[in-house]
Order: structure tokens, then sequence, then C-alpha cells
């Protein structure tokens, strides 16, 4: 027979891919608790029957979180009540952050479990600087909010680190090697813990051209390196942004887009970007 636990909160961070990198602590706070508040509760279902427990759940999303908070933070004063996401760490692009702040106010107990965070797993995976990153979550998906986002945190002197989709990709990378520079350095790391878990590095002119055409499959997360002295682009790596440029845009805006990024005469831009159209 298991020891109650003490009431309270508990965030309970879990696998983003490989069940065995769920913390034996984790799966001894799941199994005990009174309540799981979960993100979605046929995938926390799957976590459960891995670690062989059957405990009440309740759905915590972002549809229903402002209905469902306060009989959860009513219920903490009595009860031990685990919040756990689909993957990974709760609150990081994920829903929480209002729940610990009400538990909080209410005086209850707050426990953290740390584990998984492919935000973290990505920036051990690209071999750019850890020192300082700064964690931008998910772009906007609408082009020019997006360039927007981008320019706003173009000159932050860290790495900084994104999670995007397969099929948004492409373009997420040409706005970036647009936006942050076509020389700067980056990685995409895709399906980490996971059987088919690369990470594929280079700078975002050449990321920006290799999936241009090529959605992969998998969850995936950017990783850009810090602005820096970089090195003026290479006719390569001009070229391969020129590509990427020209995949989605018309010959001038294609220019255009490189000329703004680059700090290159467009004109010039222009004419080889005429050359390789044809
Ligand atoms: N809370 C999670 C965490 O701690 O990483 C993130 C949740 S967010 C809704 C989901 C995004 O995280 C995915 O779209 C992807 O960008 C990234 N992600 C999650 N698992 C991943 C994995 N195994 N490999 C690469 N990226 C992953």
């Amino acid at each position: 027979m298991h020891e109650p636990l003490a009431p309270g909160l508990y965030i309970v961070a879990t696998p983003i891919g490989n069940l065995g990198d769920l913390s034996p602590r984790a799966a001894d706070i799941l199994s005990r608790a009174d309540l799981i508040a979960a993100e979605d509760t046929r995938v926390t279902a799957k976590l459960l029957r891995h670690i062989g427990a059957e405990r009440p759940m309740i759905p915590y999303h972002d549809h229903n979180a402002d209905r469902v908070r306060p009989g959860l933070v009513a219920r903490l004063a009595g009860e031990a009540i685990a919040l756990v996401s689909d993957a990974g760490t709760p609150m990081i692009s994920d829903p929480g952050f209002k729940l610990v702040r009400d538990a909080r106010a209410a005086g209850a107990n707050i426990v953290t479990l740390p584990g998984p965070c492919a935000a973290v797993a990505a920036l051990t995976l690209a071999g750019l600087p850890t020192d300082r990153f700064f964690f931008v979550g998910f772009l906007p998906s609408k082009e020019k909010a997006r360039l927007e986002s981008i320019a706003e945190i173009a000159a932050i002197r860290a790495s900084l680190v994104f999670y995007e989709s397969g099929p948004r990709l492409g373009a997420a990378l040409a706005a970036l090697a647009a936006g942050l520079g076509a020389a700067r350095e980056g990685a995409v790391a895709r399906e980490i813990s996971k059987r088919f878990e690369e990470c594929v590095t280079g700078t975002l002119a050449e990321l920006a051209a290799r999936y241009a055409e090529d959605a992969p499959k998998g969850e995936i997360v950017v990783v850009v390196g810090p602005p820096g002295a970089a090195p003026r682009p290479q006719v390569d790596d001009l070229d391969a942004l020129l590509r990427a440029a020209l995949a989605r845009l018309p010959v001038a805006k294609a220019a255009k887009e490189v000329a703004a990024s680059t700090g290159l005469d467009r004109h010039h831009l222009y004419a080889r970007a005429l050359e390789l159209k044809a």
C-alpha cells in the first residue's frame, strides 16, 4: 500500500518520445496522485498503462482551463494533483502557468518534477553556444506576422530555440535566413529520443535550401546560433539562399528578400536569380 502524497500541485515532466525517459520519481507521483490534470487524457492514459497505474484524470487544456482551474485550485488544499502535458515539461509551449499562479496565490504546496524538454534536448544536440539561449516557441504561421516576430528577436545575443512542424519547416527556415542572416549557423533537431532522431546542422541558407521542397516527418526543434562576426555569405550560400527564396517567390521579390537579409546589392542578386531560374 502506497503512502498518501502530501496535498498540493505536482508538475510532472513526461517523455518526449522515449518512454524510458520517464523518471522513477515521476512514475511514483503519477501512480499516487489523487487526480491527474492532463492536456489529453488519452495520451496520459497510455503513459499510465506503461507504468501499470490507473488514476482519476481530468482534462486541462487551453479550451477548458479557465473553467476548470478554480475547482482544481480549491481541491489542492486536501488533494495531491499532478499536472502533465502530452509530452515534455508542462508550461513549455503547453498549458499550466495560470494554474501555478493561482495555486501559489491560494497558498498551495507546489512541487516540480523536472525532466524531458524538447528545447533543452535540442540545444544539447545542436553544437551551438548554450551559455545564453532564448526560447521563442512556435513562430506565427502567417508570413507577415512571422517576419515581424523574427525581426523582433534578430539582435538578441543568444542562441534562439524554435518549435516547428514538418510542413512549415521550409518556409520557417527561409524566413529565418531572410530575417536573421543567411550565414547564421543553425540546427534542425528532429524526433529527439525516438528511433529516427537526427540533427542536421549548417548555415540558415543551407538549411533553408535543404528543406525548401522536403517537408520532413515528425517533431522538430530549430536552433539558431547567436549573431556575431558572421563572415559575409559565400557564393554557394547566396545561391542556396536565392534558390530557397525562388521556391516561394517571383524573381524580383526573391532578390529583394535576399538583399534585405545579406545587405548585398539587389540588382546583382536579381541578375543571379534570373541565371538560377534559367
Ligand atoms: N512541453 C513540451 C516540451 O517540454 O518540449 C513541448 C510541447 S509543444 C506543444 C510540442 C513541440 O515540441 C513540437 O511541435 C516540437 O516542436 C517539439 N517537440 C516535442 N517533442 C519533440 C521531439 N521528440 N523531437 C523534436 N521536437 C519535439
